[in-house]
């Protein structure tokens, strides 16, 4: 059914063309109507970018490998690696290695093709690649994990470069495990290449701030879109689902800037704390292996309850888990309590159909490839470091990444405006303006 495309030829034909080629990939078929959508009257004032969409939508390069190591039992194991490097218009392909057993190539696809829109919006010169393997990182002793990443690692070296590909960590993969794969990669290239990687260990040529970025980030991006309504952070009451990298260090901005954090969920559960999660208190509990409930157990006014924290009362939502976790359910909750803004830290955590519900009520909402790119431009930054010998503060740092995500924001509204009539049109208007982005150096570049 093609009814709901721009009246374009072309973008019918790309997108019966990305249907028939690999017919069973739903997350990637979702993304890509939607960028194809968004692009239409892009295409009206541009129409020399229309011979670019049909290679936007294929990857230029997807690799499928064996991963073989040897458990603590002494059995030989096997899982799939992948890595998909999708768009290198910008720049070298960028993105992250995701460690989960639901990563297949429907998954990576997709998360590759919003990498490449993500990295265009952080204005910086990176392509878009994602990767990763279909292992469950929890199961494995740390001593497996390390044999996992060295053979997933041995595959890698000859497809990644500091000019080439240049991965960096996702869900299941942390700065542990990114300098387990640096440490086989340098051992087999024979010589140091820290820009090869990022979110490396800060011993190891890490940036400052690269792992609190994707949440600083995320809080910076909704304070603008907050601002835009009038409101702020200040005694703003939050909800931020997940409780890894990105959600903690949200949590912490959130606090900073004044707002409470009034839920907060794992994948085990979520919990309610109108007085205000204590995030350290949450953090120490994770990290000792323990979980948002019993966390709670501690906590007099948390109470503890299963599934989705996002019926809990609150102005502002930030999704921080997973693709998927905000449904028409939880669309609705967050829309009939009043919630005025969800922005994305997690990649594609708001499903289609609550995406138009949250619309409808008028909730605002930030599109991960917008809101999260944070953690990728810090990455960018960390390449630059690299590639200088040099270390930046973390003040420096903090200070880049703010304006980054600043022209990001006035970017995506900018575009949402000129091409959607709507400059609360953020998901429209992050896919046009990212589109024109690549779409400008793939036409500069001719056909390749
Ligand atoms: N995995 C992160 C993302 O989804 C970061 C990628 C990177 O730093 O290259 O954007």
């Amino acid at each position: 059914d093609t009814d709901d495309l721009p009246g374009d030829a072309t973008l019918r034909e790309v997108w019966r063309d990305v249907l028939r080629r690999d017919p069973h990939q739903e997350l990637f078929h979702a993304d890509v109507r939607a960028v194809l959508r968004s692009i239409g009257p892009v295409l009206l004032e541009h129409p020399g970018y229309t011979d670019v969409v049909g290679r936007l939508c294929e990857p230029e390069r997807v690799i499928v490998f064996r991963v073989p190591w040897v458990d603590d039992a002494g059995r030989v194991r096997v899982h799939r690696g992948f890595r998909v490097q999708f768009n290198s218009a910008l720049g070298p392909y960028k993105g992250g290695l995701r460690f989960a057993p639901s990563v297949d190539l429907d998954v990576v696809k997709f998360l590759g093709f919003e990498q490449v829109f993500k990295n265009a919006l952080t204005g910086q010169d990176i392509g878009g690649g994602k990767g990763g393997a279909d292992v469950d990182p929890k199961t494995l002793s740390a001593g497996e994990l390390m044999r996992f990443c060295q053979s997933f690692a041995t595959e890698m070296v000859q497809h990644v470069g500091a000019a080439l590909d240049v991965p960096a960590g996702d869900m299941g993969v942390g700065p542990r495990e990114i300098g387990w794969i640096y440490g086989q990669h340098q051992r087999l290239a024979g010589h140091h290449e820290p820009g090869v990687l990022t979110g490396k260990p800060a011993a190891l040529g890490g940036s400052a701030l690269r792992p609190e970025a994707t949440g600083y980030g995320t809080v910076y991006f909704t304070q603008r879109m907050l601002a835009e309504q009038g409101h702020d952070l200040d005694g703003a009451r939050v909800v931020v689902s997940g409780s890894g990298n990105v959600a903690l260090h949200a949590m912490d901005k959130v606090v900073a800037s004044g707002g409470t954090v009034v839920g907060c969920s794992d994948s085990r559960g979520a919990v309610a704390e109108p007085d205000g999660v204590d995030v350290a208190a949450l953090r120490e509990v994770k990290e000792q292996g323990g979980s948002v409930a019993d966390y709670a157990e501690k906590r007099s006014g948390a109470t503890p309850g299963e599934g989705s924290p996002f019926t809990v009362e609150c102005d502002v939502a930030l999704p921080c888990a997973t693709q998927g976790e905000i449904g028409p359910d939880e669309a609705r909750a967050l829309a009939d309590h009043g919630c005025r803004v969800v922005a994305e830290g997690a990649n594609g955590p708001v499903t289609p159909e609550a995406r138009a519900i949250l619309r409808e009520a008028g909730v605002g909402f930030g599109p991960g490839k917008a809101a999260n790119a944070g953690g990728v431009a810090v990455s960018a930054l960390e390449m630059q470091q690299a590639a200088g010998r040099e270390r930046w503060s973390a003040d420096e740092v903090d200070e880049r990444l703010s304006t980054i995500m600043s022209e990001a924001f006035d970017r995506v509204r900018d575009a949402a405006e000129r091409y959607h009539g709507d400059p609360t049109d953020l998901e429209n208007g992050a896919n046009a303006a990212a589109f024109l982005r690549v779409a400008e150096a793939m036409t500069a570049l001719g056909v390749v």
